[in-house]
């Protein structure tokens, strides 16, 4: 592989387009963007306008003659055709961590008799607290069942109301397999919720076609909503009428404005919100979806494949001895859109590319990680960073104090 090759690539790419609606730093290689997307040029005018036209102008009127109340639900449907949902199943709320508590408890509802949670030990944090916390508040009456991944299916019995799931491992990029999981749990009368944190917006996804239950994920990673941009939820049709959420607020209450006294769920996926949403953030992440616009996930998705294989492919290449160990799937097919490294200086490493623009990042205890964001990356700018990667190894420039101190942050 030449950088002749590399550019031809990038010549022929049916989504080269796709870039210009971005805007990255000069000299800056980013794969990052399955931690915090790139910025859209289209969002700061937005948000502007937002600011000084909806806000100052319409004041409080703004609620109803810009919409603003109807956004969750608008934004939800545009990520309903990213993730193959129907539009009436997704809506946009919370952060993913609240989301999933909303949602288990209505998982762990419609499944009473039944009092397990099944997760993987690999799974994010976050996600695991969540469930811990909620047996602590339900005085231990439900429990969380921690498994390797290697044994998800033999810790799905009888006693088991929810299995809960991400699909692309955050420190790997492993990716499960959605259909087959739903399809074992539910053989075995589990609901499943999956998080497609670090899927949506990279991987093509058919909930639908999954029969998945219930779903979450984020909208700052491969959706590009910006720094804390609000989550997604997932609820299929079939359990809207009986689903409830942990959290009962006025914003999913059947007539919020009639300041009942009495909680009142409104019908449908509304009564999965909970309290006033997050209008600036919901207009950025609005304006960023733009950007998908024209595309198709399955081309994304192809996009995924051929740069994350072709990092795995100049690593090979070029970075031999180097004690550089790929920790994740060799084969596509079981990867998501990130590729990481192992190795003992993972975190000197990491911080020495950064300082050559190279944004990549590190996960404890040795991995080094790099996402490939479809929609802004060229295949130029992977061949940019595994040179740099290889420039490091071999001046082992990353053995210098300054690489070691740890921000808040990694
Ligand atoms: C990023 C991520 C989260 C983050 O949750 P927040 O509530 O937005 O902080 C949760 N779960 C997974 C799998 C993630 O990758």
């Amino acid at each position: 592989m030449t950088l002749d090759d590399v550019r031809e690539m990038d010549r022929v790419d049916p989504l080269a387009n796709c870039a210009k609606a971005f805007s990255l730093p000069d000299g800056v290689v980013y794969l990052d963007g399955n931690s915090l997307g790139a910025m859209p040029v289209a969002v700061p005018r937005r948000v502007e306008g937002l600011l000084r036209k909806e806000w100052r102008q319409s004041l409080v009127r703004g609620w109803t003659d810009h919409s603003w109340i109807d956004l969750p639900v608008r934004v939800g449907k545009r990520i309903a055709g990213l993730i193959g949902a129907n539009e009436d199943e997704v809506v946009v709320s919370d952060s993913t961590s609240v989301n999933l508590h909303k949602l288990l408890v209505a998982a762990l509802k419609l499944r009473e008799g039944r009092s397990v949670v099944v997760s993987n030990q690999e799974n994010f944090p976050t996600d695991l607290y969540i469930v811990q916390g909620l047996a602590w508040l339900l005085d231990d009456s439900i429990s969380l069942r921690l498994v390797p991944t290697a044994d998800i299916e033999s810790a799905i019995n009888e006693e088991v109301a929810v299995v809960m799931l991400t699909q692309v491992d955050y420190r790997t990029g492993a990716m499960l397999d959605i259909e087959a999981l739903t399809d074992l749990a539910h053989q075995r009368g589990a609901l499943v919720i999956w998080d497609l944190s670090h899927s949506a917006g990279a991987i093509d996804i058919d909930l639908g076609r999954a029969d998945v239950d219930f779903a979450v994920g984020c909208g700052y990673k491969y959706l590009n909503g910006g720094p804390g941009a609000p989550a997604f939820l997932f609820v299929a049709k079939r359990h809207q009428d009986q689903a409830q959420s942990s959290l009962w607020g006025w914003f999913g209450h059947a007539s919020p404005f009639e300041f009942d006294t009495g909680y009142q769920p409104s019908d449908g996926l509304a009564r999965m919100q909970c309290g006033t949403p997050p209008i600036l953030s919901l207009v950025a992440l609005d304006t960023a979806l733009d950007a998908f616009m024209g595309t198709e996930m399955k081309a994304i998705r192809a996009k995924s494949v051929a740069l994350t294989d072709l990092f795995v492919e100049l690593v090979d290449q070029s970075c031999q001895g180097f004690d550089l160990d790929l920790a994740s799937p060799r084969q596509s097919v079981s990867r998501g859109s990130q590729v990481s490294l192992r190795h003992d200086e993972g975190y000197p490493i990491v911080q020495a590319l950064i300082a050559r623009g190279v944004i990549g990042d590190f996960r404890a205890p040795d991995i080094l990680r790099f996402g490939f964001a479809p929609l802004y990356l060229r295949y130029e700018n992977v061949w940019t960073a595994v040179e740099t990667l290889r420039e490091v190894m071999i001046t082992r420039a990353w053995d210098s104090p300054e690489f070691r101190r740890r921000g808040v942050v990694t």
